[in-house]
């Protein structure tokens, strides 16, 4: 062996202990450390290859390394890299327009950007304080981000806990209970309801479409704002660019975006819907330094755009619907279901048993994640194909296999 290699691997090796001293602890002890991706595979710093089939968490819509996006960084580089929020630049005016467009929104909506879907949803929550009125609604089991105010909209109590007092108003509905919303409600001094069309950190959980439409018709009767939270699900994963465009006629007064956006480039949006929802956030109350920067905002164009030449809205749908039909088809016992749609799936297992499934898929070169111990989630590349999706699909019941064996082992 050279020197030089040898030097590498001696380095690769340290990583994780250099990892661990260097960095808070807040994310446990990292899984691996990768070095390299293109397309849907990615590589770690021994060599060895993944199929990534969480897409950073439903964020690298294009893959990796994505020429398009290449591209448009690289351009946007050497043009313009970064200015003020003082200033315009026409990717900000560009990709805000096209938001509008994608979304349907009528004459007079507009759009924030931020870095972030914490970020996104602090602005939200700050435009729903606007309205005056003192209380807001959230789901049981919603997940809005770690930022004070999102996490105040956050159910989670292992996460809040540690961080009381969080924003006050807050109170958290049960997902589906269509009485306890309009009980809620009634008294109309409600700010806003912030939902999730799919509950992506919860497992995979959709709304079904009849509480999508009760959530717009009652807080339309009560003049309460509704703000569907599509960080995870919005920008193709699921099939529509937006989920809540799969049920006619529930769109939101505010959407809140991020992860697929920028397709790996940090970037998160805010779009309010219509005139009442456009003057709410008033000159001075709100900003970023970063947020709408030209280099983010050209990836986002350039993201949407590769999305639209090479038809991906179609093909999630497509091979998200042949990728559940095929789990389905395995028969496994230990396989109870799939949820969601497009390329946000949650394989739902019959045994608690997901984060011992997610090793023995890392073991064998698949990326996914365990959102809660019965649930593996998928979140691939939306570019990913049939063949590459139909790789796991064979490999499943003997990654269950390797995980129950396992977990009867630590058992013992
Ligand atoms: C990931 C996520 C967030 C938080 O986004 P960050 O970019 O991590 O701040 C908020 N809402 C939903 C639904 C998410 O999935």
């Amino acid at each position: 062996m050279s020197e030089q290699s040898a030097r590498t691997r001696h380095t690769a090796q340290d990583l994780p202990d250099r990892y661990r001293e260097a960095l808070l602890p807040v994310f446990g002890t990292p899984q691996r450390v990768l070095a390299r991706g293109e397309g849907c595979r990615v590589w770690d710093t021994a060599g060895t290859e993944y199929l990534d089939l969480l897409g950073g968490i439903a964020v690298n819509s294009l893959g990796h390394a994505h020429p398009a996006i290449l591209s448009a960084l690289s351009t946007q580089a050497q043009t313009l890299g970064h200015v003020s929020n003082f200033f315009a630049t026409i990717p900000q005016i560009e990709l805000a327009e096209r938001l509008l467009q994608l979304a349907e929104a009528p004459t007079g909506s507009g759009v924030f950007f931020a870095n972030s879907g914490s970020e996104a949803n602090e602005a939200a929550f700050k435009i729903a304080r606007r309205t005056g009125r003192p209380r807001v609604l959230a789901l049981v089991d919603s997940f809005h981000g770690r930022t004070m105010g999102a996490l105040a909209l956050t159910s989670k109590e292992a996460y809040r806990a540690p961080f009381e007092p969080l924003p006050g108003g807050v109170e958290f509905l049960p997902a589906g209970d269509e009485q306890a919303l309009a009980d809620a409600l009634a008294p109309g001094d409600v700010a806003a309801v912030f939902a999730e069309p799919i509950q992506g950190e919860a497992g995979v959980l959709p709304l079904s479409a009849d509480y999508l439409r009760a959530l717009r018709r009652l807080t339309r009767e009560h003049g309460t704002l509704l703000i569907l939270d599509e960080v995870q699900t919005g920008m193709g994963r699921t099939g529509n660019w937006f989920a809540h465009q799969a049920v006619p006629d529930v769109q939101p007064d505010v959407m809140t975006l991020a992860k697929g956006l920028g397709g790996g480039f940090p970037i998160g949006a805010v779009i309010a819907f219509g005139a009442a929802t456009h003057d709410l956030l008033r000159p001075g109350q709100h900003g970023t330094t970063f947020g709408g920067n030209p280099l983010a905002a050209a990836v986002g164009l350039a993201v949407i755009g590769t999305m639209i030449d090479e038809e991906l809205l179609q093909h999630t749908r497509r091979v998200g619907d042949q990728l559940a039909q095929a789990i389905t088809a395995l028969a496994d016992p230990r396989i109870s279901g799939v949820r969601g749609e497009g390329l946000l799936r949650g394989i739902a297992l019959t045994e608690p048993i997901a984060p011992a499934v997610v090793t023995a898929a890392l073991e064998a070169g698949f990326i996914l994640n365990a959102p809660d111990p019965s649930t593996l989630r998928l979140a691939p590349p939306l570019i990913i194909t049939e063949a590459e999706l139909a790789t796991f699909t064979a490999a499943l019941p003997g990654l269950i296999d390797a995980a129950a064996a396992a977990t009867a082992e630590g058992a013992r």
